[in-house]
């Protein structure tokens, strides 16, 4: 057991030594999710755009196809740095919020038609950001069947539909942007910024824009459109959006240890490895209370828990639920079953063993 815990504290210290000597800022990447664009722009759009294209940088602008009259000189659909998805219907409350709680027909008939509308103009988009970030299975349906091929939204939604890739926005601030570019990062992964034009209310504003341009491009920084992301070399399934919601990754985007953080969409090999350690603390945790406690129980208490421990993982199973406390209990019972296995298995040689003298 000393043994187990010396190399679990090695492991530790060898993960924040890394942390500091081979954190880069290239592991990083970024996307810019610029919402709340109406079909014909306005100054602050405009001004943002130009920012972008001078610096020739992509951004991805989300058009509310039935807020304002279409306007095709619009500088939105000119610029070749900008790709466009489509930002909801009419970004009127229905409800919580424009899609959530509404029926599936309903749903398909305003992603579809806000979908045909841009496809008129020679538009394709293939990402669908809702309003308010709100969603639910039957928005997801509604995506799939208008063949969008991605939702961007924030983490939390529901992601269980294998059709639609998940790209949620992480990180809210420009300069929250900047901070975590420059303070570097050990993993790989994505920062996804969600800005809106009418959060620029200042020339400070647009400066600091122009810094977090900058900054990419004199450090390499690659910077991506949406569409960049469908590809086989990118897992953005619904996969790596869950493994953000598990225990220990969970808390250490949310105290920022070991260089983790929460503006960060991390790559899977990052959230394997994670997972891999979840599992192993788990374990030496699980086999520390069994060598205390379970040892010592009797034969019926022993099946009884066994029963128990079973019908535990049986309903964790089929009830999946994205929480983290969920998968906690779940990870912590699978282990708990497999423990008592192994005792009841050592128990059976034991007894046969006496026998056989
Ligand atoms: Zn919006």
């Amino acid at each position: 057991m000393n043994t187990l815990f010396f190399r679990c504290k090695v492991l530790l210290m060898c993960l924040v030594f890394n942390q500091t000597l081979l954190a880069n800022n290239q592991n990083l990447r970024l996307i810019v999710r610029m919402d709340d664009c109406y079909v014909s722009a306005d100054s602050k759009t405009v001004r943002i755009i130009r920012l972008f294209e001078k610096h020739k940088t992509p951004i991805n602008v989300g058009i509310i196809p039935f807020k304002n009259p279409a306007d095709t000189l619009n500088p939105i659909y000119r610029s070749r740095y900008a790709e466009i998805f489509v930002h909801g219907y009419k970004h009127e409350k229905e409800g919580n919020d424009e899609f959530t709680g509404l029926s599936y027909l309903k749903q398909r008939d305003k992603t579809q038609r806000g979908k045909h509308l841009l496809e008129s103009k020679g538009i394709y988009p293939c990402c669908f950001a809702p309003p308010w970030n709100g969603y639910d299975d039957n928005t997801l349906k509604a995506l799939e069947k208008s063949d969008f091929l991605i939702i961007s939204a924030n983490e939390f939604g529901p992601k269980n539909n294998s059709k639609i890739k998940y790209v949620p926005s992480t990180c809210y601030s420009v300069k929250k942007a900047i901070e975590v570019l420059e303070k570097e990062s050990l993993f790989n992964g994505i920062i996804v910024l969600l800005i809106h034009p009418y959060e620029f209310n200042s020339d400070a504003d647009f400066e600091l824009l122009e810094k977090l341009l900058i900054f990419i491009n004199k450090n390499n920084i690659q910077t991506r459109y949406f569409s960049n992301l469908n590809s086989l070399d990118e897992n953005i399934t619904a996969k790596r959006l869950e493994y953000h919601h598990y225990p220990l990754f969970y808390l250490l985007r949310k105290y920022d240890i070991l260089g983790f953080n929460h503006t960060v969409y991390y790559e899977m090999g990052s959230l394997i490895t994670v997972n891999i350690i979840e599992w192993f603390l788990l374990l030496i945790i699980s086999l520390f209370g069994h060598l205390k406690y379970i040892n010592k129980l009797k034969l019926y208490v022993s099946i009884t828990t066994g029963i128990i421990l079973l019908l535990v993982v049986i309903i964790f199973y089929s009830y999946k639920s994205d929480s983290y406390r969920w998968v906690l209990l779940y990870k912590t019972s699978v282990i708990a079953l497999f423990i008592w296995l192994n005792h009841r298995l050592i128990n059976r040689k034991k007894l046969k063993a006496a026998q056989a003298t």
